[in-house]
């Protein structure tokens, strides 16, 4: 296997992919552990969906009190998360079904309730990020947020110094971007780090244009028929902000560590790195051994085995991590899990803390 970029190419997976896909093969040929892992998978849809579109038809057509309100809110956001970790990622991957167009019309579920573009996040999601994960310049999770520094190869500035600090509301605001310019941006630029992203024709557009429509009719357009608009913005913004709070900080949980290796574009051009390897040391698994956040966040607690896996359903990445974990130490391959959700955060916490100071001279350190 040889995946190839622009100007990237990455050696094959090794005796460590072979080893370790033999495995999992056969883990999934047992009775029926491939059925089991995709009904637990398809249990988790209409939940999800069910959630999101039941909680806004109270809200709008009930108009319950002020508790009832914000339990309904509660209910709206926890729903939109359970679709965003547990329905449209795994969908846009192609776990859900086998044929093509039933995933993209489930990940379609991005467009009309969280309001960014599938189409956009297959390109940036599975092609940007999966293939080169925490490469500066071809990842763009890794520059995703503006006045910060992620990664050791991105220049110092004295306001990153800080960044620990203000990263957070800013983890707020990418949901919002996205949903109002972000996925125009994006088209409009072409590319999504240094991977193609075509503006949208046919199905495709018609997917996005639809989909904006339908996201910005229920959320704005049917509430200002109901609630005042000071209502309707408050809730708008109190949504879609704690959404993106939850959704980039577990993305980051994952890759933006200390634990997690960072290249840049020209060392990753001129070490060639073998794939499989690159993708594990440059993710971190988190709470294991928590079956609740495993299911709430769709599995994203174990990005390994994502990021090896991904067009398996994440139901089966508990076993999976079993036998990753006992080939990664067979084949002397560094294999980082953060045992507790408060190790991983504070993790992300230091690494953001030292990526802003590195590089800074001592005097503006200083001052
Ligand atoms: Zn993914």
């Amino acid at each position: 296997m040889a995946i190839a970029g622009d100007k990237l190419t990455f050696g094959n997976g090794g005796a460590f992919m072979q080893d370790t896909r033999r495995e999992v093969e056969q883990y999934l040929a047992r009775g029926r552990t491939r059925l089991r892992g995709s009904l637990l998978l398809f249990a988790k849809a209409p939940v999800a969906i069910g959630l999101t579109i039941a909680s806004w038809a109270v809200l709008v057509f009930v108009r319950p009190g002020a508790a009832g309100a914000v339990l309904c809110l509660a209910g709206l956001v926890l729903g939109a998360l359970l679709t965003a970790f547990c329905v449209q990622h795994d969908a846009n991957h192609g776990a859900y079904f086998r044929r093509r167009r039933y995933n993209h019309l489930l990940g379609w579920t991005a467009d009309a309730l969280l309001g960014f573009s599938s189409y956009a996040w297959r390109v940036k999601h599975n092609i940007a990020h999966h293939t080169y994960t925490n490469i500066d310049g071809f990842d763009d999770d890794a520059r995703q947020v503006p006045l910060a520094r992620f990664a050791p190869s991105q220049a110092p500035r004295p306001w990153y110094r800080f960044q620990h600090l203000y990263i957070w509301p800013m983890y707020t605001l990418m949901g919002l971007r996205l949903q109002i310019v972000g996925d125009l941006a994006a088209f409009a630029r072409g590319t999504v780090g240094e991977s193609a992203l075509r503006v949208p024709r046919g199905w495709n557009l018609a997917g996005v244009i639809v989909g904006k429509c339908i996201f910005f009719t229920w959320a704005i357009v049917i509430p200002l028929l109901v609630y005042p608009w000071w209502v309707v913005v408050g809730a708008y913004l109190g949504f879609a902000m704690i959404t993106s709070l939850v959704m980039a900080t577990t993305f980051q949980l994952a890759h933006c560590v200390e634990e997690a290796a960072f290249t840049s574009a020209e060392e990753a051009c001129a070490t060639r790195p073998v794939w499989a390897v690159h993708e594990v040391e440059s993710t971190v698994d988190f709470c294991p051994r928590n079956p609740l956040l495993t299911w709430a966040l769709g599995g994203l607690n174990f990005q390994i085995e994502h990021h090896l896996f991904p067009h398996l359903p994440h139901t089966h990445y508990p076993r999976v991590a079993e036998i990753v974990r006992r080939n990664c130490a067979k084949h002397g391959i560094r294999y980082s899990s953060q045992p507790s959700l408060r190790a991983a955060l504070r993790s992300h916490f230091l690494h953001l803390r030292a990526m802003g100071r590195l590089g800074i001279p001592p005097e503006i350190e200083m001052g």
